[in-house]
């Protein structure tokens, strides 16, 4: 089994490669390394991993068959995004179409890297698959946003028209090892700042909600989707939705930190809810999150703890 990873070297990506090797996979990994790092994919030492430093929004081709494209790349923090507004909406069009002729030629398998940011700022919660969305396409987010939609419909465009078998999975706010440190989202910001006694910036009061997915599970839905015939999107995240100003006490209880909790200024269009609807991937992929928020945030604390002594 070849299988093609983009966004390999970035923070899922480089998890789903370590998943692949283990599932036998021979893997190319293709990456810019806009927001990714080589230290991600460093650790890999398998003759069955080639990285290859390329943009997807340029062509590429290959003359050995390919049977997976997992097709990952784009800025995905705000923070990111907001930096990189036209790269995020070529990757989204230009990089989902180059995969998708890609697939087309080798008769491979595709799957898209959506995510829950489809549903905009949601009216329904929490968010089944057959909502529509609620985004604001001229807005700063909408960059990342609409890249996103306009990759879903390109996605089911091809799979109508060519027959192309593809996937797509919306992935709700996942977190973990790999994170950067200064990426901007909320798992690597509040926990930096506990850890260095920084005080812990909640955007807004801290009554939006999120419901947090550690990444073990979440690259063991993506893999279980790739591996079934389901062709409609299907929600990946952990249900436990919780307020973002007690996802700050959370951090603050585990890193036994004292650092004090201020408030700024909330994003423009800053989701007020967001929650995944997870009984589809449950009916169709035996599919639910294990690790516990409390779990998961040991790992991810102990990951960064690392990173600053180094
Ligand atoms: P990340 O920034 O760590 O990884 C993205 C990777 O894509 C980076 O390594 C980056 O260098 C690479 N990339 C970007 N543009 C590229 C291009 N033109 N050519 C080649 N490589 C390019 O982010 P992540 O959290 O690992 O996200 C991975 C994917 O999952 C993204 O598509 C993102 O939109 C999606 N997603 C992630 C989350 C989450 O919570 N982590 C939530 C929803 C969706
Ligand atoms: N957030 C926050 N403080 C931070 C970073 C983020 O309060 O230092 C909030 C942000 O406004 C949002 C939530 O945390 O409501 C999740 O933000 P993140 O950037 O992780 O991703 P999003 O879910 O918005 O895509």
């Amino acid at each position: 089994m070849k299988s093609i990873v983009t966004g390999g070297a970035g923070f899922l990506g480089s998890h789903l490669c370590d998943l692949l090797l283990e599932k036998g996979h021979e893997i190319i990994c293709i990456d810019n390394l806009v927001t990714g790092n080589a230290k991600n994919i460093d650790h890999i030492n398998s003759e069955r991993f080639t990285y290859l430093k390329h943009d997807i929004t340029k062509p590429i081709y290959f003359g050995d068959k390919i049977d997976y494209i997992f097709h990952l790349a784009s800025p995905a923090s705000p923070v990111d995004y907001l930096e990189l507004p036209i790269q995020t909406l070529k990757v989204g069009a230009l990089g989902t179409y180059n995969m998708l002729g890609l697939a087309k030629e080798h008769g491979a398998r595709l799957l898209i890297a959506s995510t829950s940011e489809v549903y905009g700022d949601p009216l329904v919660n929490p968010q089944p698959e057959s909502y529509w969305g609620n985004v604001n396409p001229i807005g700063p987010r909408g960059v990342y946003d609409e890249a996103k939609r306009y990759a879903e419909a390109i996605t089911m465009a091809y799979h109508r028209y060519h027959g192309i078998d593809t996937r797509i999975v919306r992935i709700f706010n996942t977190y973990g090892p790999r994170m950067r440190v200064h990426d901007g989202r909320v798992v690597p910001n509040f926990i930096n700042q506990a850890l260095k006694g920084e005080d812990i910036t909640v955007y807004g009061d801290g009554s939006q909600t999120r419901s947090f997915c550690y990444v073990s599970d979440l690259v063991d839905g993506i893999y279980r989707l790739m591996m079934s015939d389901f062709t409609e999107p299907v929600n990946i995240g952990n249900p436990a939705e919780m307020s973002v100003l007690k996802f700050a006490e959370e951090v603050l209880e585990i890193i036994e930190s004292d650092s004090k909790i201020v408030f700024e200024d909330l994003p423009v269009d800053d989701p007020k809810v967001r929650r995944p609807d997870i009984s589809r991937a449950r009916d169709v992929l035996g599919w639910e999150p294990k690790v516990s928020l409390k779990e998961g945030l040991e790992g991810t604390v102990a990951y960064f703890k690392e990173k600053l002594i180094k």
